[in-house]
């Protein structure tokens, strides 16, 4: 897999403040926040899309869910944010290396996407 932005905020080429940061992933505000909380959950191991993983990955994307409820505490939003993968330039996705959108701060609309 070719070096994406994400890779290079992870190695520290490029300096993005952590939101949160463990043993397996790190967390970013996104650059271009589309709610009041939008941060970036990305696993540092680079995969380049949700739909590319494979059964190894199981705890990892486990780990991912399970950080971003600790983010979610950590930011105070756990009452009420919403998590979207994007897979595939289709869907939206522009940076081939898996990520966690987390957002939150803004009524999402009941039964919306
Ligand atoms: O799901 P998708 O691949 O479109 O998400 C990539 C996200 O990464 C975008 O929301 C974009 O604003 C964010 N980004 C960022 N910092 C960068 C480049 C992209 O937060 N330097």
């Amino acid at each position: 897999m070719s070096d994406t932005i994400f890779s290079k905020i992870i190695a520290g080429e490029i300096p993005a403040p952590r939101v949160y940061e463990d043993e397996h992933c790190i967390c970013i505000n996104d650059i271009s926040p589309q709610a009041p909380t939008h941060v970036l959950i990305i696993p540092k191991k680079p995969i380049a899309k949700l739909a590319d993983a494979q059964d190894e990955h199981q705890a990892l994307l486990g780990h991912l869910m399970l950080a971003a409820g600790k983010i979610a505490r950590q930011l105070g939003v756990d009452d009420a944010f919403r998590l979207i993968v994007n897979n595939g330039e289709g869907a939206g996705q522009t940076v081939f290396h898996l990520h966690l959108h987390l957002l939150a701060g803004k009524a999402f609309a009941e039964g919306s996407l």
